[in-house]
């Protein structure tokens, strides 16, 4: 049996794969309601089919785009995501339209993909990156209790 071909993953890596692809119970990733709150500009919200509600805001969601750009991003500033980039300290005041999608359109049944306002569309949000990213209070404590495990 030859080993050629085989990727040799740091244990981080390795650590950070299983991370990400936590097993969830199916139920755990599948919608029962999506509600974009579009018009409200208040955020997505998604009741799912175990009985939990996740809700995130729109800014919350662009700093955490799943994309490779904006992983990379991160990864070179240190940021979670859902993240804020910081502004630099000299920069003048600058308007900025709050974060909205113009679009939003399902990807096959297993995710949504959003058009930022800011022109940024090459994100797409799966259900179980949503899910794994849930934002209310339990979730982050837990996810807070892991981190300080590991
Ligand atoms: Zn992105
Ligand atoms: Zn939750």
């Amino acid at each position: 049996m030859s080993h050629e071909g085989i990727r040799f993953v740091s244990e981080n890596e390795a650590s950070k794969a299983t991370a990400q692809q936590q097993e969830l119970p199916r139920g755990a990733i599948d919608p029962q309601r999506v509600r974009v709150n579009k018009t409200e500009g208040t955020g997505v919200e998604i009741d799912w089919k175990d009985g939990h509600a996740s809700h995130w805001t729109f800014a919350w969601l662009r700093d955490a785009c799943p994309c490779a750009t904006c992983i990379e991003e991160r990864e070179v500033s240190g940021l979670e995501p859902g993240q804020p980039k910081p502004q630099p300290p000299t920069a003048l005041p600058m308007f900025k339209a709050p974060v909205r999608p113009k679009e939003v359109r399902p990807v096959g049944r297993y995710a949504i993909s959003f058009d930022w306002n800011d022109g940024h569309t090459s994100g797409i949000y799966s259900w179980h990156y949503l899910r794994s990213m849930c934002q209310c209070e339990t979730c982050r404590t837990e996810a807070a209790r892991s981190a300080a495990k590991s």
